[in-house]
């Protein structure tokens, strides 16, 4: 199987080699050529595969020159210890015909492990069989910092360097990535704010023969081994839904699922699976505030916000200005033609916008893509109706997720909300909503006393440049 840019402008690459690239080399993302397809008696005959053994036989879909022991391996090892469920992903009915994907049982308690701990197992494989060494350095304001470091600790050839801003990130976010203490993840504090540290990054970056010299990468959410990795999940739920049914119900029961999302690559996942062949009826995309992709599945219009125009919501992980795994779908709404793409992205350059608005029943007909916005009144409603009802406390995120499947349920539909993130993440918004926070578990509360370890730094690219040298691998 080859990969090649919605740009136009790559070589057909191998999965081993787009899984270490962000953007491909023309400014566009990566995209198989053909997209696997699965026949739904192959998807029952997975029915009996443990979440680790699912994920080998999907990826192998993808990464078609890998040895099939090897891979195996690879996601044994991803999802065998790291998770807080025996099931990986636990998939739990709420009330009848409603529930949740539980995507948060990793290290970090938020659905960015589900990709990010196989990436710690994949990258490193192929480093070692090219002989290779990659660092990856990034910015965060929370989830996906801390997903690659503790994917990525003390594995070899590879360094995790993740700047943060200072004092803006919650206690419980602070101590998760500062407390580990491996020799090859560097915290660096900058004392600004994210957009300080996503510039010094991108500045990093601009200088190619630095960037060569040191084997600078990233594994930012637009990296298609991220994208392919999370579309098990997709496989499973719908397996583990239907796993009591009689053939005849579940041809004809509807399994829908409402996706929190951010830059459409948690949905984008989905979307792979339905096209792959697993029966989903819709993909609801829950946005918070920063509602630019609600904008787009009801209009067709493509508008990326400013950043005075991108809000600080209680959904943090899902305050986006623009959704860059949007281009993906858009390629695939022009027809998978890379000259109508490259026209529609210089539309966006010039205009601001990419308008499809011809095209937007298509969203709902062909892609079976709905859409919701939710406010900081809903979130706090829905947690509260969701405790009250059913005895969980669930997060602000998967509020989002909840509140977006209920406004688009059909009556015969079974719906159920990817859990993004666990409650005790944001227990701010969670004590203002149900009176209380959502106790801690012993493993929580010694991680939250444990001596942390970060370096501090002003916004000083010379600094920074430094400081890489000195600690890449
Ligand atoms: C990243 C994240 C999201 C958004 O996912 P996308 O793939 O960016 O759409 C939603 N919720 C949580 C908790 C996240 O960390």
């Amino acid at each position: 199987m080859d990969f090649v840019s919605t740009r136009g402008g790559m070589q057909p690459a191998s999965f081993g080699e787009i899984l270490i690239e962000g953007l491909a080399p023309d400014g566009g993302l990566t995209v198989p050529v053909d997209l696997p397809r699965i026949a739904l008696w192959d998807i029952e005959a997975w029915r009996g595969l443990s979440y680790s053994e699912l994920a080998a036989q999907v990826i192998m879909k993808f990464w078609t020159d890998i040895d099939p022991g090897d891979l195996e391996e690879i996601t044994y090892n991803a999802y065998r210890n790291s998770f807080n469920s025996p099931e990986v992903v636990p998939v739990t009915e709420l009330t009848s015909g409603f529930g949740l994907v539980g995507l948060s049982e990793g290290p970090t308690l938020a659905f960015k492990d589900m990709a990010m701990q196989f990436l710690g197992e994949a990258i490193p494989y192929v480093l070692k069989q090219t002989n290779s060494r990659l660092n990856i350095v990034g910015a965060t304001s929370g989830d996906t910092g801390s997903a690659a470091e503790y994917a990525f600790r003390s594995k070899p050839n590879v360094s995790v360097i993740m700047l943060s801003p200072k004092g803006r990130m919650s206690d419980f976010q602070r101590a998760q990535m500062y407390s580990l203490d491996d020799d090859n993840i560097h915290n660096i504090v900058i004392d600004g704010v994210f957009d300080d540290c996503q510039n010094l990054m991108k500045q990093l970056n601009a200088d190619l023969d630095f960037k060569k010299q040191v084997a600078l990468g990233a594994v930012n959410s637009v990296n298609l081994g991220r994208v392919v990795a999370q579309s098990v999940y997709y496989f499973w739920a719908w397996l583990r839904i239907t796993d009591k049914m009689t053939e005849q119900k579940r041809a004809q029961t509807k399994v829908s699922f409402a996706v929190p999302s951010g830059n459409f690559g948690n949905v984008l996942s989905g979307l792979v699976a339905k096209q792959m062949g697993v029966p989903i009826n819709k993909l609801v995309v829950a946005t918070n505030e920063n509602n630019v992709l609600h904008e787009f599945f009801s209009t067709g219009v493509y508008r990326p916000r400013s950043a005075a125009d991108t809000h600080i919501t209680s959904s943090p992980s899902m305050d986006i200005s623009k959704a860059s795994n949007v281009e993906r779908l858009i390629y695939d709404v022009l027809g998978r033609d890379p000259e109508k793409l490259l026209a529609a992205f210089k539309e966006l350059d010039e205009t601001g916008v990419i308008d499809l608005s011809h095209e937007v029943s298509r969203f709902k007909d062909e892609f079976g893509i709905y859409s919701a916005t939710s406010t900081h009144a809903d979130r706090l409603r829905t947690i509260k109706e969701v405790f009250e009802n059913t005895g969980v406390i669930i997060d602000p995120h998967t509020a989002d997720g909840v509140n977006a499947a209920l406004a688009h349920r059909d009556d015969d539909e079974i719906m159920y909300v990817l859990e993004t993130a666990k409650p005790q993440k944001f227990a701010e918004t969670v004590i203002e909503a149900v009176g209380k926070p959502a106790e801690l578990t012993a493993a929580m509360e010694e991680m939250l006393t444990k001596p942390q370890k970060t370096v501090d730094m002003g916004v000083d690219i010379d600094a920074l440049r430094d400081f890489v040298l000195e600690n890449a691998v």
